[in-house]
């Protein structure tokens, strides 16, 4: 795969209409939201990207990405070597309005004056890959075992009520940002 970074901006309905493919990486330091979500992180995002029309005149994107990042343990906060790699297939719409027209199979992807901001894309892409929650192994993790059990038992009274599993993953990725 090449190694050369990937361009930031291009203009997508030209690369679909000549069937473009683009591959390269996108070092993740550049990447400000993602930072916000694990911290900063260092190394590239390897990128390869298949521009294209559909046989219903879509105009579409394949793509697949694969990083390693570095996540805090949500136990003792240590960070852990996480390899992430997702496939995806974007649709390009020209008003937001458009996007309930793609189907299913596809997210739609804002494509504005026939520009898209790559790295838009490639930070999306990542940080809807993330692991909701990483830790160590209990053998690796700084925290103690029998620490975690005692802690295990307060989270699990501190999330209550039962039925509310968004107020656990706030509280999940509360934690993560406190980092
Ligand atoms: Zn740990």
């Amino acid at each position: 795969m090449s190694t050369s970074q990937l361009p930031g901006r291009v203009e997508p309905y030209k690369l679909a209409a000549r069937h473009e493919k683009l591959a390269g990486l996108v070092p993740l330091g550049n990447l400000k939201r993602l930072a916000e979500e694990i911290g900063a992180q260092t190394g590239d995002c390897r990128v390869t990207l298949d521009f294209g029309i559909d046989a219903q005149g879509r105009r579409e994107i394949r793509g697949s990405l694969e990083a390693t990042l570095m996540i805090g343990c949500r136990r003792c906060l240590e960070p852990i070597e996480c390899p992430v790699a997702s496939e995806f297939l974007l649709g390009m719409v020209a008003d937001e309005s458009l996007a309930g027209e793609l189907p299913a199979s596809h997210e739609p992807v804002l494509v504005e004056d026939e520009q898209l901001d790559l790295l838009t894309v490639v930070e999306d892409e990542l940080i809807l890959s993330l692991p909701q929650v990483v830790y160590h192994d209990e053998a690796d993790c700084l925290v103690p075992a029998e620490q975690l059990v005692s802690e295990a038992d307060e989270s699990e009274q501190a999330t209550a009520p039962e039925d509310n599993p968004f107020a656990v993953l706030g509280a999940l990725k509360g934690n993560l940002k406190d980092k």
